[in-house]
């Protein structure tokens, strides 16, 4: 289903004390919007406690295996179990820094589908990538890739985000056009590996360095669906801004 979403990605930051205030913050600055935080695995139980309906509780990672030696991970059960929704698969910083690889993240999408958590799948070029002119066929790439084996129904419980490594955390964003031209780009592609319906219905949202200042504009784009925030999710004011404006 096509719907507008504002995910957060509070990345490696917050103790418990700064995510519980953070909560507490957002929910006093709601009105009928909703959004999702994708927190660390340690606050995932104490912040469930106090959302309401309004927030849902994402993970940021899972592991690609269903469960046994593999010391420090989190399977999809154990999220399922917990009552996640969300999971971000494949953001860059775990591609780069943690040697999270095309096909990991197709098993990591397939591991969160089979316990009907939502995976918020990322794709994005590097800097060098996009001087070269060639970042098109590198996304359409990393999408078959991730989404290789995946049956329509299966697809139409995913979430795609395309987040431009060089505008994550810089501060530099894409254009609102930028960001429609691969937003469409990649419609096109589900629209050729699927159809035009799940094309059509497949929320795809825009991330890297989203403000309150630019929200509204990528919003405007037709194909943009809403964000994945990073820093501006961790300061509730900027955040509830960027939910606004969608
Ligand atoms: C992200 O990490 O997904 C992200 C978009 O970060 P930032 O908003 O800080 O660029």
């Amino acid at each position: 289903m096509r719907r507008q979403l504002v995910i957060g990605n509070w990345k490696m930051n917050t103790s418990i004390d700064e995510a519980i205030n953070l909560i507490v913050d957002l929910k006093e600055g709601l009105n009928d919007e909703s959004t999702v935080v994708c927190v660390p695995y340690t606050h995932i139980g104490v912040v469930q406690e106090i959302v309401d309906d309004r927030i849902a509780v994402g993970a940021q990672n899972l592991c690609q295996f269903d469960n046994g030696a593999y010391t420090g991970e989190i399977s999809s059960t154990m999220l399922q179990s917990l009552g996640v929704e969300f999971v971000i698969v494949g953001h860059s910083e775990r591609r780069a820094y943690f040697g999270e690889t095309d096909s990991m993240v197709n098993t990591k999408v397939q591991q969160a589908l089979k316990k009907d958590i939502i995976p918020v799948i990322c794709c994005g070029e590097q800097l060098e990538t996009r001087k070269e002119g060639s970042f098109l066929p590198f996304i359409e790439n990393q999408i078959r890739e991730a989404l290789k084996n995946l049956s329509k129904a299966m697809v139409a419980n995913c979430v795609i985000a395309y987040e431009p490594v060089w505008a994550i955390g810089t501060g530099e964003t894409a254009s609102a056009e930028q960001a429609q031209e691969v937003h469409r780009f990649i419609r096109g592609i589900i629209e050729n590996l699927y159809d035009k319906s799940t094309a059509d219905h497949m929320t795809i949202v825009y991330g890297g360095s989203v403000k309150a200042e630019n929200a509204a504009d990528l919003f405007k784009e037709e194909d943009v669906d809403g964000a994945l925030v990073g820093g501006a999710s961790l300061k509730a004011n900027d955040f509830l801004s960027i939910i606004k404006a969608l």
